[in-house]
């Protein structure tokens, strides 16, 4: 995909981590929108970059691909240093303080402090669709979940901004925050780029308009 060119004054650019999974998705909504958006692949892409997303995929071979490209302490440094972020999926997995049923040599960021499973929603329901009422959206947002993460423990500077009732609940819990923002960070269960509901990732672009200031 071609580099977008220097974006205007006051138009955030975006950084799509594209080593694995649906980069391109991202950089379609975030371009619709009016945002400038690069596939970032070294740690020299993100020069530049106000903010990034990191996509769903699978999220052993992400934190693999991040550690021998140099992304991961790069990124590392510009997340503790503040930068907005919103993972997607194995994306959610990466931000996380804590993985469940990782693999022992997984790596996360630690940029936000929530447990999540891997692969908590089960076989049988390994991928499904919902409605899902979110904090902010006047209706529902239409989710989908493909072998999706659950959040099985939030810190308290996390807000829980959608929920959803597991068919499974291996946790015991009844319900699951499947959507979480703690500061500039923001975090999803689900794929809202694979639908045509623009509406999380306006959420998203708001938090990068609104940081730092
Ligand atoms: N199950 C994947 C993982 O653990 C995430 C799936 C996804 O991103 N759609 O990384």
């Amino acid at each position: 995909m071609p580099t977008s060119p220097a974006t205007p004054q006051g138009v955030p650019l975006v950084g799509v981590v594209a080593l694995q999974g649906a980069a391109a998705e991202h950089v379609a909504v975030l371009r619709s929108l009016g945002a400038g958006a690069i596939e970032v692949r070294t740690p020299a892409d993100l020069d530049g970059v106000d903010a990034v997303v990191l996509p769903g995929g699978e999220s052993t071979t992400m934190s693999h691909l991040l550690r021998t490209s140099g992304l991961f302490d790069a990124l590392e440094q510009r997340l503790a240093a503040g930068m907005p972020a919103f993972g997607t999926c194995a994306g959610m997995i990466l931000l996380a303080a804590e993985v469940l049923d990782g693999r022992p040599d997984q790596r996360s960021f630690g940029a936000i402090d929530i447990s999540v499973r891997r692969n908590a929603f089960g076989r049988q329901v390994a991928s499904f669709e919902a409605d899902v009422p979110t904090a902010g959206l006047d209706e529902p947002f239409h989710a989908v979940f493909i072998r999706a993460p659950w959040v099985e423990r939030t810190g308290d500077d996390v807000e829980v901004l959608a929920i959803v009732v597991p068919s499974n609940s291996a946790s015991g819990a009844d319900v699951v925050p499947v959507l979480c923002r703690s500061g500039p960070i923001l975090v999803s269960s689900f794929h809202p780029e694979l639908t045509a509901d623009d509406r999380i990732h306006r959420i998203f672009l708001e938090m990068v308009a609104t940081a730092g200031t």
